[in-house]
């Protein structure tokens, strides 16, 4: 069969970065926020931490 749907175990963390202020934020779609970093780098950090963290 060619038509294969993602098998729901695999929880796929899509996160995005949202500039608050002078602050940045990592935001995730499962509902998961980071804290305020001032850099977006560490903001992206966060978030890459976040994704591998089952
Ligand atoms: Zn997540």
């Amino acid at each position: 069969m060619l038509h294969q749907d993602p098998p729901a175990e695999a929880r796929h963390h899509h996160t995005t970065t949202t500039d608050r202020g002078s602050f940045c934020t990592a935001r995730c779609t499962c509902g998961w926020s980071g804290p305020a970093r001032r850099s977006r780098e560490r903001a992206r950090t966060d978030a890459e931490l976040h994704g591998s963290t089952p």
